[in-house]
């Protein structure tokens, strides 16, 4: 596997694949590689001639100071398990190798899908995503990018950012989620063990709400009510529990009956924050 510590070095060796006829599955990735991060790896190596992931932790999308710097970062481990996942290349750089434009860098609008939930409780988060995206983008020209349904709003502000820049194809990929139901994140590393034992009552909460669901409940109001009343079960402190339509991001938060539904939701345990979502309409494979 090719590691290469700047992304200048990195776009050489994308153009060379791409100028001998092969194609380049891509997953931008900010490291402390999980089970979650190498399912996509994983699809990108079965579906392309060659799989390339970058990892960089990227400063525009955070608010918090203190999330940036307590982020987990383990570059060598990471590059083994990306080996041993069949990627063919891994790059990283500093926030100055990505944007040589310093304080003149004109940041990416990331669009409608960036309205309310993460973009609303994260000012600037989706226009911080948006921008690396769209210059990890430029940098490696890969055919298809791979992003987890884990950020499920963050997918869509992929998407319209792929459409308005003519590609790459967008292929979402399922959450992967602990025995326990905890849906697999870098961040879960900043957890005690009590505090991820108490942070599966997020993903009981949206299990709850799709057995209601499937039990023939399709009122907004009592859905909800059930998705916060297990989903915080008083253990963690819930930033927003959330019903939208998958296929109209824009119409805002559900109320009445549904045809069908996203849940989404973000909590605090200590500093550490968590996002999680189902579909609550779909049935599980
Ligand atoms: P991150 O390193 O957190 O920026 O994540 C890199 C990519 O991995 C994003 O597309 C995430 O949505 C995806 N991802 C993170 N956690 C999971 C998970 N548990 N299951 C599937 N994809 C994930």
């Amino acid at each position: 596997m090719n590691r290469f510590d700047s992304p200048q070095a990195a776009r050489e060796w994308c153009r060379a694949e791409s100028q001998s006829g092969r194609s380049l599955g891509f997953v931008p990735t900010m490291g402390a590689l999980h089970a979650g991060h190498l399912g996509l790896v994983r699809r990108a190596v079965a579906e392309n001639d060659v799989a390339c992931v970058s990892i960089f932790v990227n400063p525009l999308q955070f608010g918090d100071r203190e999330d940036f710097e307590n982020y987990p970062r383990h570059f060598e481990r990471d590059a083994e398990l990306l080996e041993s996942a069949g990627c063919a290349m891994v790059f990283r750089g500093t926030p100055a190798d990505f944007f040589p434009e310093g304080d003149d860098l004109l940041r990416e609008d990331p669009g409608p899908a960036a309205l309310g939930l993460e973009g609303e409780h994260r000012p600037g988060h989706f226009e911080g995503v948006a921008t690396v995206v769209k210059r990890l983008f430029e940098f490696v020209q890969p055919s298809h990018a791979y992003f987890g349904e884990k950020d499920f709003q963050q997918l869509l502000v992929i998407r319209d950012l792929a459409a308005r820049m003519k590609g790459p194809a967008i292929v979402g990929c399922p959450i992967h989620r602990e025995a326990s139901g905890l849906a697999s994140s870098s961040r879960n590393e900043r957890l005690s063990p009590a505090e991820r034992e108490r942070a599966t009552c997020i993903s009981a909460g949206l299990f709850a709400a799709r057995e209601c669901w499937q039990s023939g409940e399709r009122n907004a109001e009592r859905l909800l009510r059930e998705l916060r009343k297990r989903a915080s079960n008083g253990v963690v402190e819930l930033e927003y529990a959330e019903l939208r339509d998958p296929l109209n991001w824009s119409g805002g938060p559900l109320t009445g009956t549904l045809e069908r539904a996203q849940a989404l939701v973000a909590a605090t345990l200590g500093k550490v924050r968590l996002i999680d979502n189902l579909r609550l309409d779909e049935t599980p494979s």
